[in-house]
């Protein structure tokens, strides 16, 4: 019997954990940390009762895609949520602006950019389904919908500063600012928009949903169903070479590639060792959980009522703090995103008390303190939010990293998302999930289609080790 090991139980290591035992692979997944999930970990981290989610919150790209489709992760126990609003995002003196499904909902309130939301997101959004076909793959492929991919394409290559211009009102311009920002790129930089074009499509086709009881029930969900094929899952077991795993049919990786390469050592070819030690990080997040006694008085009222809340003002003000980080230097006045899970999901809460998720962007590695800035920039639009935290838990990069290696300087997106990162990750390859010897493959989100909690790098590798098996 085919046998594999996979290092990681990040949602990319249990998608392709999943896949190969559904083929009647014999699978262990060993873990470094001492919980499953990787990402996708949630616990009472302020007090007990609230569940706040350590890293991921929104998971609009796992809602349905091959590896979803494939797996029946609903009846294990994986039930999304929405909120109303899919994100916000405040500006002072109680304005703002929000992003519902409906794209039609969400151009209304836009006044005059109303229009070109609506040219973009429209058609967008209608052929997202045949987009993400092509796009949750490696890039190096004949796609299947070339017309539909070359529209998302053209928009995603420009800089976001470019895109941007589309719209002329504060409000439309600060909504853009909020979803680019997640690139964690400099808006002058190309294909800055590519993040934002996805992120902001997704939000109108399947909303940013919310996993019911926290994401750690994703991992839940895959770890059940991997039972049942009688795969075994090991915690607390940091692997550090090859050797220690014997001589399993496959090995998959899911960490960051400079890991990869410590760990595969001199069988790896030096050429592509090289390739992945030199994979670029980015910059880092500092994240801080709150436990709020009735939610945030946001002035702008949408705010209350959105499951995401982009904080950091205008996009000029958002376009130079992200400028600011990925040039080492901590702004004043951070891009903070503020995760209001409860609002999708009550069972979150306890007795009107409310777990609050946050992070800014910062410099990578950075070592300072940016609670104070968090804590200043949510006030600035919601007076009175100090007085309502009742408890508060700090994670620096430092801690993001101790926390999972693969967070590098505390880097959650496992790797910069440069144009040529973007497109080719983690080095240019026709399978990008090979690392040069037999039977080894890489599987984090360091490969394509890079981050989130959708296991699409999982499938994908462990796809790929299935062929090369057959072969
Ligand atoms: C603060 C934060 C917010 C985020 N928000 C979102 C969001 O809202 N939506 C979204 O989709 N994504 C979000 N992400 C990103 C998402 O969590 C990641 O992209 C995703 O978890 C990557 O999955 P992965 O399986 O590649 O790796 P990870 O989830 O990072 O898991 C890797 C696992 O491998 C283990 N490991 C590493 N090295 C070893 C080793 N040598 N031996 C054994 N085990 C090892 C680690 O302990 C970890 O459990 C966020 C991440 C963070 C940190």
């Amino acid at each position: 019997m085919t046998d594999a090991v996979v290092v990681g139980s990040g949602p990319n290591g249990l998608a392709a954990a999943l896949t190969l035992a559904a083929s009647g692979v014999q699978v262990t997944v060993l873990e470094a940390a001492d919980t499953i999930g990787g990402g996708t970990r949630s616990s009472a981290l302020t007090l007990p009762g609230l569940v706040h989610d350590e890293c991921s919150g929104f998971h609009p790209l796992a809602v349905d895609t091959p590896f979803s489709r494939s797996f029946d992760l609903a009846s294990h126990g994986l039930t999304w949520r929405w909120a109303d609003i899919e994100w916000a995002h405040p500006l002072d003196h109680g304005r703002g602006a929000a992003v519902w499904r409906s794209v039609d909902a969400t151009a209304e309130r836009l006044g005059s950019d109303g229009r070109s939301w609506r040219r973009i997101f429209g058609p967008l959004s209608r052929r997202f389904d045949d987009i993400t076909e092509d796009f949750l793959r490696p890039m190096l492929h004949v796609p299947r919908h070339p017309v539909k991919l070359g529209r998302f394409g053209a928009y995603s290559m420009l800089p976001a500063a470019v895109l941007a211009r589309r719209w002329s009102t504060p409000e439309a311009r600060a909504l853009f600012a909020g979803v680019a920002a997640h690139a964690f790129r400099p808006f002058g930089s190309p294909v800055s928009s590519a993040i934002g074009v996805a992120l902001g499509t997704a939000a109108h086709r399947y909303g940013w949903p919310v996993a019911e009881g926290g994401s750690a029930s994703i991992g839940r969900a895959i770890t059940a169903q991997l039972g049942e094929l009688g795969a075994k899952v090991e915690t607390g077991v940091t692997v550090r070479s090859l050797e220690e795993l014997g001589s399993p049919d496959i090995v998959m990786l899911d960490v960051a590639p400079a890991a990869a390469a410590r760990i595969v050592g001199d069988r790896m070819p030096k050429r592509i060792s090289r390739a992945l030690t030199r994979y670029r990080h980015g910059p880092g997040s500092f994240k801080v959980e709150f436990a709020v006694q009735g939610g945030v008085p946001w002035t702008h009222e949408e705010s209350r009522r959105a499951g995401t809340v982009h904080v950091g003002g205008t996009f000029e003000e958002i376009a130079g703090t992200e400028k600011d980080v990925l040039r080492g230097r901590m702004p004043e006045r951070p891009f903070v995103l503020v995760g209001q899970q409860f609002v999708a999901d009550p069972t979150r809460s306890r007795d009107g008390v409310h777990p609050l998720y946050t992070y800014a962007h910062v410099p990578a590695g950075y070592t300072g303190d940016a609670t104070t800035a968090i804590e200043q920039q949510i006030e600035r639009f919601a007076p009175g939010f100090r007085d309502r935290v009742l408890a508060r838990h700090v994670t620096s990069t430092a801690g993001l990293e101790q926390h999972n290696a693969n967070y590098v300087g505390g880097d959650v997106v496992t790797g910069a998302n440069d144009p040529l990162q973007l497109v080719f990750r983690p080095r240019l390859a026709l399978d990008p999930y090979t690392v040069g010897v037999d039977g080894v493959y890489l599987c984090s989100a360091a490969t394509p289609p890079g981050a989130g909690a959708h296991g699409m790098c999982g499938y994908n590798a462990a796809r790929s080790a299935l062929d090369r098996l057959a072969r």
